[in-house]
């Protein structure tokens, strides 16, 4: 990651100063008064959100850098989803070549995902877990977990 911010202002709730890394980051969390900011035109609306995350201890923070599949990644954003059973981190990872990823950490489990390029992609609404199957690459998958998440319960930190 390129330490020059993409792009930078000031946070029109409280003024602290605020920046972005990922050029496609649509959401920017002041990391002083945890106002949820949304990129518009040239500059920053304030969505009237606070952003507050539970503590959860995790070993990842902004900023952690790692490599995945030799290309080297930072971590610019965090959304804390929420559901029944407690929280879990999609950390928006931004590569060295400019691609975007997702980091899932739950407990001490890490699952990398990238968009790819698939003929007839299964529909989320029609995926079944124990059951529905997807061949890739030559690997054959079964979905072991389907969950429908709320954006309402979650939180955020970084630029996403
Ligand atoms: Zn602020």
């Amino acid at each position: 990651m390129s330490q020059t911010p993409f792009f930078k202002t000031d946070c029109p709730s409280c003024g602290a100063p605020v920046e972005a890394h990922s050029a496609s980051a649509v959401t920017l969390v002041c990391g002083y008064c945890n106002s949820m900011l949304v990129r518009k035109d040239n500059g920053v609306v304030d969505s009237g959100r606070d952003s507050a995350l539970l503590e959860d201890f995790s070993p990842l923070q902004i900023g952690t850098s790692g490599t995945f599949v030799a290309q080297r990644f930072t971590l610019v954003g965090r959304l804390q989803v929420q559901y029944d059973d407690g929280a879990w981190n999609e950390w928006y990872a931004l590569f060295d070549d400019g691609r975007a990823g997702w980091l899932s950490e739950a407990g001490d489990l890490y699952v990398m995902t990238m968009p790819v390029e698939i003929d007839n992609p299964p529909k989320f609404e029609d995926t079944q877990a124990g059951f529905s199957e997807l061949t890739f690459q030559d690997k054959h998958y079964i979905a072991s977990d389907v969950r429908k998440i709320s954006l309402k319960r979650a939180a955020a930190q970084g630029e996403l």
